[in-house]
């Protein structure tokens, strides 16, 4: 994997997760229900988001190990990124920074400047669908999710989130686009696992008060978010963080 993921902090190979979970049980922590885990702080839930290819070895792996229940761990899968041709996710902007693809990015995306932040390429990727076709004419990303044979073979193991239709930020589309991307995805992941799908896991963790309250009134029981510095209610937004090895 390129070094990009590992800069920022957000993945961990097999063995880190072993050993962090190792270490949590030594230290009398156990894993547990989002409930459970509310209500709890010796109790932790582990989530995954993306539903990347690797992750039904990650839930095989963890089973087998650890013999976690069904609800201890959550698994979010994005529509667009599991079922369609086209993709949208955050690895085709680390395929084309790592691959020094500059003058790709500046034609995609319409930039004159030569000095492009990763903030500021994320913020412009994420807030619209309107770069999919075209960039996916430039990167690879087959074989970088889950597909839907794998999608319900995790969820026979695990408890799955939606993601999302796609991975946009849900602040930066219009009301009526933003209330699809949250119905539309619970049903379709809902009618595929033949379960209601209860929680929904924010894309780049990006949410709102009105979001919250779409997202309940559709039925979601939890929302997850990420590093989030908003002091919201506890029984909704789950407020992730990312575990440092030791
Ligand atoms: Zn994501």
């Amino acid at each position: 994997m390129s070094d990009i993921y590992r800069e920022r902090g957000m993945l961990h190979t097999i063995e880190e997760l072993f050993c962090l979970i190792d270490t949590a049980i030594m230290e009398g922590y156990k894993f547990g229900s989002i409930n459970e885990a509310i209500h709890c702080n010796k109790t932790v839930h582990l989530t995954f988001d993306d539903g990347y290819k690797e992750h039904l070895s990650v839930a095989k792996e963890l089973k087998k190990r650890y013999d976690f229940s069904y609800n201890c761990i959550t698994f979010a899968i994005n529509i667009r990124n599991s079922f369609y041709e086209d993709k949208l996710c955050m690895d085709m902007l680390y395929q084309l920074i790592d691959k020094r693809r500059l003058n790709d990015m500046k034609k995609i995306f319409n930039i004159k400047s030569n000095n492009i932040e990763l903030k500021e390429l994320k913020k412009i990727f994420f807030s619209t669908t309107q770069y999919i076709e075209e960039i996916n004419k430039y990167v690879d990303m087959q074989n970088y999710f889950l597909d839907k044979e794998e999608v319900i073979a995790l969820s026979k193991l695990f408890s799955i989130a939606s993601h999302c239709i796609n991975h946009c930020y849900l602040t930066s589309l219009s009301d009526d686009d933003m209330y699809i991307e949250l119905k539309v995805s619970k049903a379709y992941l809902s009618t595929l696992l033949n379960k209601e799908i209860e929680i929904i896991c924010y894309p780049e963790g990006n949410h709102s008060n009105v979001i919250n309250k779409v997202s309940k009134e559709l039925g979601y029981k939890f929302g997850f978010s990420i590093f989030s510095k908003d002091r919201e209610p506890k029984e909704f937004n789950i407020n992730r963080s990312i575990p440092k090895c030791i």
